[in-house]
């Protein structure tokens, strides 16, 4: 008797993991030889024409090695040489044995060194579990192992909605307003269900003041459709600042404290707006007093635009790119500007294309992170003159003649 092997296809997905299309069983071979490293000359070529296509079109692909589970992959392109890989989202299900997408050695031990853990991406229609039920007994210890999992998770959340909402991705045709980017937030928040059949949206408000806190609790104090789950709820705003255990909004000059932990991304603390997503939940079993628990921050470029930026040192070069990338669009040139923070290689990586394929990818950091770059596809703001000649050079590298 013969076995017949599952077969295992690719299919490109979009952020929300719906479905764009399946690779043709010749665009499927392609990759393969691409991940094995087998391909050389107009082979290669159309490889990494095809990845690009799907890069620049903020899309993933999908593996279907498994049944029980999807391994999410990504198109990164290295800044240093310009090549494009295929990398494995962090946090992603592993492939299959045998599968040739199979995470490599070296993408496990560059993450194991790096100083800053990449953030896991959090598939949507999975149960969140941001927090842990009470547990029966004496200990309500909030120093528990899932603790800190948990606590990760929530800036896990906040870094996945951001992605699959589009918020850090710039271009002229698709500015929002600020209700406009909340809205997309919150329809992102529709597909994450924090327990079982409990959409995340219909426990989220997207104001952090006490108004909005009284409405998140009367609605939790009602439900019951949390079972013998821990109650909880978000709350997802620009805010000002976090000092110590409180959360100072522009709004109020009194706080909110916080009972746990706020983590923050890449490691270090910057100044506001941060975007923050704070999980919100009695501290006690069967108790009616609500508490922020732990808040989750990702620094943003205003107020009025929530781009993710990873240090306040980029706010001012990256409001100029914004404009350069206005201004050029009013000129009939397309550039789209991106951050990756799910599956992105380095942290103050911002990748710009345009739709005529040039990639450019930029580090506005006094110290960039990563090795020093040797190619046209890479720049660093610091080795720049002034402001203006580096306006100057990104304006030519879009707008230059073939
Ligand atoms: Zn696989």
């Amino acid at each position: 008797m013969k076995l017949i092997a599952r077969s295992r296809s690719m299919r490109i997905i979009d952020k929300t993991a719906a479905q764009v299309r399946s690779l043709t069983p010749a665009e499927d071979a392609l990759l393969v030889d691409f991940a094995t490293g087998g391909l050389t000359g107009p082979r290669l070529l159309q490889a990494n024409q095809m990845l690009m296509k799907v890069r620049n079109a903020n899309q993933w692909l999908a593996c279907d090695c498994r049944t029980d589970a999807l391994p999410v992959l990504n198109v990164t392109l290295n800044g240093n040489t310009g090549t494009l890989f295929l990398k494995n989202n962090p946090g992603t299900a592993e492939h299959a044995p045998g599968c040739p997408f199979t995470k490599d050695e070296q993408e496990a031990a560059e993450r194991a060194q790096a100083p800053v853990q990449p953030v896991a991406w959090l598939p949507p229609d999975t149960p969140l579990r941001l927090i842990g039920d009470f547990r029966t007994g004496a200990s309500t210890s909030t120093n528990g192992p899932g603790e800190r999992r948990e606590q990760q998770r929530l800036l896990a959340l906040l870094l996945t909605w951001i992605e699959t909402s589009g918020l850090n991705l710039y271009a002229t045709h698709l500015k929002q307003d600020l209700t406009g980017q909340f809205a997309q937030l919150r329809a992102v928040a529709s597909r994450y269900p924090l327990v079982e059949r409990v959409p995340a949206s219909n426990y989220l408000e997207t104001r952090l003041d006490m108004k909005h806190m009284m409405m998140l609790k009367a609605r939790l104090r009602e439900a019951t459709i949390f079972g013998n789950h821990r109650r909880h709820g978000l709350l997802l705003d620009c805010i000002d600042q976090i000092k110590g255990r409180k959360v100072f909004h522009y709004r109020s000059e009194d706080g909110f404290d916080f009972q746990g932990h706020h983590l923050y991304w890449g490691g270090q603390r910057t100044c506001g707006p941060l975007l923050t997503l704070a999980l919100y939940s009695p501290t006690t079993p069967g108790s009616h007093f609500f508490e922020l628990i732990h808040v989750a921050s990702v620094p943003v470029l205003s107020r009025g635009h929530l781009f993710p930026v990873y240090r306040d040192e980029e706010r001012e070069p990256l409001k100029a790119l914004v404009s350069l990338v206005d201004w050029m669009a009013s000129k009939g040139v397309k550039v789209q500007m991106r951050r990756p923070v799910v599956g992105g290689q380095l942290m103050d990586e911002l990748v710009m294309t345009s739709d005529q394929d040039r990639v450019l990818s930029i580090s506005l950091l006094e110290q960039p992170i990563g090795p020093e770059p040797d190619t046209e596809n890479f720049k660093r703001y610091a080795d720049f003159k002034s402001p203006e000649t580096f306006r100057k050079f990104v304006a030519g590298f879009f707008m230059r003649e073939r």
